[in-house]
């Protein structure tokens, strides 16, 4: 189907949800979850402050530490809290999402990869998927289109992977272009304006295809460089991919970080049971009115579970 019909499809179908009887009673349900929404970066300026302005107007935003206490004390935060949240980094965290949520007193976490600050790399998987649209070649993903590529470069065990990408650039008739990362100073300032910072490992490998080893590096490394970046230690944390791992859970704890994110599509308890395994939800700035509706009570969650999303 080609992306424009699946995009008006989808239109209609998130339009239909909307008004679907259940929306009432999913909507009432959600009130009593804690709704943490997982953005990455803000493509749509417009769209996200609409988004936030209702957020603002209907919901009780929280910040980290509120969920962190909740958790801690198991006391239940207010009906209707939403915790946002941005996963990788992305420049536009600071540009375009920072000005919105300081304006509306949102409080919000970013959860950021270190090894790509001060530096001009591309995500990994933007790599992957450039040099094989160049010619780009290796054993493992002989056959696969870029998507499907990365798709499977997320399920090796993760020194292949590693291997996988450096024969990727060996090959490959041009590199990846570089891409504009945030800054150790551009850090400051979005902690300066209110922002949370959390750890999001040194390189995002998927933790649970990591050996012993490499798994405490990449929590380490990523809290040692935050800790001298901010002037204190990160304390919140968000699993790469989503991917959770009992053994970072472990470093985490060890570590004192005080909660941890998954990327599940599901509401979560307002005194979250489990404070390493806090669920989110999935959304983009350019998530229709509709969609964020549906997402924010439960139901689209609900359906996409039912058409075997994971
Ligand atoms: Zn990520």
């Amino acid at each position: 189907m080609p992306t424009t019909d699946r995009a008006a499809r989808r239109r209609t179908l998130d339009a239909l949800l909307r008004r679907s009887p259940l929306q009432p009673a999913f909507r009432a349900r959600a009130a009593r979850r804690l709704a943490v929404l997982a953005y990455h970066g803000v493509d749509d300026p417009a769209a996200f402050r609409a988004q936030m302005e209702h957020l603002a107007r209907t919901a009780n935003p929280v910040g980290p530490d509120q969920v962190a206490r909740a958790a801690e004390h198991r006391r239940p935060l207010p009906p209707r809290s939403v915790l946002v949240t941005f996963d990788d980094g992305d420049p536009t965290v600071l540009t375009r999402a920072l000005p919105v949520l300081a304006r509306l007193r949102i409080p919000a976490a970013a959860y950021v990869i270190t090894d790509l600050i001060d530096s001009d790399h591309p995500y990994w998987w933007t790599e992957a998927a450039h040099l094989i649209r160049r010619g780009g070649h290796t054993r493992v993903l002989r056959g696969l289109g870029p998507d499907a590529a990365v798709h499977r470069l997320k399920a090796l065990p993760d020194a292949q992977r590693l291997t996988s990408l450096a024969e990727l650039r060996a090959t490959a008739k041009r590199q990846a272009p570089r891409q504009r990362q945030l800054t150790a100073a551009e850090l400051r300032e979005l902690a300066d304006g209110g922002l949370t910072i959390g750890n999001h490992t040194a390189s995002h490998p998927c933790l649970d295809r990591c050996d012993d080893d490499h798994l405490d590096a990449q929590l380490v490394r990523a809290h040692d460089r935050l800790t001298t970046w901010l002037g204190h230690p990160p304390t919140t944390f968000a699993y790469p991919n989503g991917n959770h791992d009992p053994r970072a859970e472990t470093v985490l704890r060890i570590l004192g970080y005080r909660t941890a994110y998954l990327f599940d599509h599901r509401h979560t308890a307002l005194a979250p049971a489990d404070r390493l395994r806090i669920s989110r939800l999935r959304v983009n700035s350019h998530t229709g009115r509709d969609r964020f509706d549906t997402i924010l009570s439960g139901l689209h969650p609900a359906i996409h579970r039912l058409r075997g999303g994971s």
